[in-house]
């Protein structure tokens, strides 16, 4: 069989993170009653017109400040007109003619290296509703909450070829949106979509085949299985010596089998025209200063600057900053701790050890970082042992409790120079009378067996330098 090549790019749906719609004050929160987050504007009725969300803007141009864009400081919405039930005015206002951002790129990091993907645009759009259909009552209905929710849409440029750069490249953008606060990413509740185009060619020719274009994918998983499906059932048609039809095609997980939508629109057949209830955008050149100055360290950043600044590896710096939330906990905790690479141990042995355990999103661990700095400044002052901490660490991981406190009253305080220790060195010593004429005749070695007894009697409220001390100086008597 000749050999394949994979040609892929993709239209990813991002829906911005901004209390307010895009034209109107509605409320974009997820969920919610259906029809209760709606207006006559986001409902297409007549007379009402649209007023554009600043903050759509902003977040719009954030994101293609960090994905190395080129900015139309001038730039319109036109309307793309079709007719289905989620979309009341019968049009989406979009961008076409000239989209906010342009020609950007990102990098992407796969087993084969670094790669660049080419960003064709970055334009700003509403979302239509959603349609629920009652097979049981046989009818749809529908909800307009989500109608008017402001959408980026970031269309690469054919540049990836397998599923893995696919996986890296949409990895890439919603770790960068994250950080940039303007969207959740989240593909399950839809604030992440992605559409794959996919094209098979022969390897060793340069003409690309033609694509298809799949929706429906709302998993990585998902997205992976679909690429290797659409791969092989186009290899089967060019093997029959069939034609590839340009269309869109609906990806189903279960059948993992993609079936043809329709065939493939084109924008003229949506009859674009400018809206003519917005204005053109002015983006100001200080507006846009203003706004690359404010842009937050971003991952490559962080990941850098921890190496130089912390002396961490290259891989703990990595996966320190692969969600900014828990990067935040981190800074924070050296911050009031002091010492970032015993703060890095931590979080890369027991945060994330625990965080795995108890299946909890990196995005929703919550502990006060002076919780884990005052519990790391008593184990540095062997007020608590290691051991001990890792079960107070699961309390403040879990409940958020204060370590100090907890310590105390749970008597796990190593209690320094008290009665106690020498009362356990001289009642270990004493029941082993073998092993202590063998230490006073200057068999050191078995020191460190008293040291062993003396800790476990002491249930870790001893550190191991006072137990030798004071064992030292029993010694000293009893000599
Ligand atoms: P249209 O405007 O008709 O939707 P575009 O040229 O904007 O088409 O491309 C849409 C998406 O399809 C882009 O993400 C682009 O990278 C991708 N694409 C274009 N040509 C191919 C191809 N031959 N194989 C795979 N993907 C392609
Ligand atoms: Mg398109
Ligand atoms: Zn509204």
């Amino acid at each position: 069989m000749k050999q394949y090549e994979t040609v892929i790019g993709l239209e990813v749906h991002v829906e911005l993170a901004t209390k307010t719609k895009i034209f109107c004050g509605c409320s974009t929160e997820f969920g919610g009653a259906p029809n209760t987050h709606t207006c006559p504007v986001c409902t297409g009725m007549p007379g009402s017109l649209p007023v554009l969300n600043k903050k759509v803007v902003e977040f719009a141009l954030k994101a293609g400040l960090a994905a190395n864009c080129q900015i139309n400081q001038y730039c319109k919405f036109d309307r793309k007109n079709y007719f289905y039930p989620d979309n009341p005015q019968n049009y989406q206002i979009s961008q076409l003619y000239l989209p906010i951002c342009h020609d950007g790129w990102v990098e992407i990091e796969t087993s084969a290296g670094k790669k660049k993907i080419r960003i064709h645009e970055m334009h700003m759009e509403e979302d239509a509703g959603k349609l629920i259909h009652d097979e049981w009552e046989d009818s749809s209905l529908v909800d307009y909450n989500r109608s008017g929710v402001p959408l980026i849409e970031i269309v690469s440029e054919p540049d990836m070829r397998s599923a893995e750069e696919v996986i890296a490249y949409l990895e890439k953008l919603r770790c960068m949106m994250q950080y940039l606060g303007v969207s959740d990413c989240k593909l399950q509740e839809g604030s992440m979509r992605a559409d794959v185009n996919l094209s098979v060619h022969e390897a060793g020719t340069d003409k690309f085949g033609i694509r298809t274009e799949m929706k429906n994918l709302n998993s990585f998983k998902a997205i992976s299985r679909a690429i290797e499906g659409e791969r092989e059932r186009q290899i089967e048609l060019l093997e029959e010596g069939k034609p590839v039809i340009q269309e869109t095609r609906r990806w189903d997980d279960n059948k993992e089998y993609s079936y043809a939508m329709r065939s493939k629109e084109d924008a003229k057949d949506y009859r674009y025209f400018p809206d003519p209830d917005l204005p053109p955008v002015h983006i100001s050149d200080e507006w846009l200063e203003e706004l690359r100055k404010s842009q937050p360290e971003l991952r490559e950043a962080k990941r850098a600057r921890y190496q130089e600044e912390y002396g961490l590896s290259d891989y703990d710096a990595g996966i320190l900053t692969e969600s900014r939330h828990l990067a935040g906990l981190f800074e924070d905790t050296v911050k009031l701790y002091g010492n970032a690479k015993k703060a890095a141990n931590w979080f890369m042995g027991e945060v994330l050890r625990l965080a795995k355990e108890k299946a909890i999103d990196l995005e929703q661990i919550s502990f006060e970082p002076k919780h884990l700095a005052d519990l790391l400044l008593m184990v540095e002052k062997g007020q608590v042992s290691p051991q001990n901490a890792k079960k107070v660490f699961e309390k403040v991981f879990d409940e958020d409790i204060d370590p100090v406190s907890y310590v105390e009253e749970h008597g796990l305080k190593i209690v320094e120079d008290t009665g106690l220790l020498a009362e356990t060195v001289n009642r270990i010593l004493d029941a082993n009378p073998g092993p202590l004429s063998e230490l006073l005749g200057g068999k050191d070695k078995v020191m460190g067996f008293f040291v062993g007894q003396i800790m476990k009697e002491m249930k870790g409220k001893a550190n191991p330098a006072s137990v030798r001390e004071a064992l030292t100086e029993e010694i000293k008597h009893r000599s």
